[in-house]
C-alpha cells in the first residue's frame, strides 16, 4: 500500500507533501486541505487562519521504519464575537489532545501490552520499530484499563 493511502486512513483531509528517510525513521510531512473548520468552543464556522504550527506525531511503523508524521496544523480565528475563545486549532481526530502518538499506534501498543509483561511488551514493540519506554507502555495500559 502506498504511504499516501496509509495516511488517508487516518484522516481523508491529510495530504502528504514530502517523505524523507533518515536512518531508521520515515518522516512524513503533511498538510490539511480543509479551508474552514468549526470552532470547538461555539460551533461557528471560520475560514480565517491565524497561524500554522507543526505537530510531530508517531504512527505505526511501515516495513522496517519508524514513522513520524509532521503535520501543519492550522489555528483559526473564531469570527463569533460572543465566543469565549479568540482562536482555536483545527482538531485532528486520529490523535488525542496534546498526544504524541496516533490512536492506532496506542491501540497497537495496547494489544501487545495486554498479552505480555511490560518488559516483553517493550521488547516486542521495539522489535517492530517503535521506540517507547516502559513507563509509556504502562501509562497506555493503565489508561485503557480505566485506572487514570
Ligand atoms: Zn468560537
Amino acid at each position: 500500500m502506498e504511504i499516501d493511502e496509509l495516511i488517508k486512513e487516518l484522516d481523508k483531509k491529510l495530504i502528504v507533501i514530502k517523505k524523507e528517510i533518515l536512518k531508521d525513521t520515515m518522516y512524513v510531512y503533511c498538510d490539511t486541505y480543509k479551508k474552514e473548520t468549526q470552532c470547538k468552543y461555539c460551533g461557528t464556522i471560520s475560514n480565517s487562519v491565524h497561524s500554522i504550527y507543526q505537530r510531530t506525531i508517531s504512527d505505526l511503523p511501515i516495513q522496517k521504519y519508524k514513522v513520524k508524521l509532521l503535520i501543519n496544523v492550522k489555528k483559526y480565528f473564531c469570527i463569533n464575537p460572543e465566543c469565549s475563545h479568540k482562536t482555536f486549532a483545527e482538531p485532528l481526530n486520529f490523535v488525542e489532545k496534546n498526544a504524541l502518538r496516533t490512536k492506532r499506534l496506542d491501540e497497537y501498543i495496547n494489544k501487545i501490552g495486554l498479552k505480555n509483561s511490560s518488559l516483553e511488551a517493550k521488547k516486542q514493540i521495539n522489535d517492530s520499530h517503535v521506540n517507547i519506554s516502559n513507563n509509556t507502555i504502562l501509562r497506555i495500559l493503565k489508561k485503557k484499563k480505566g485506572f487514570n
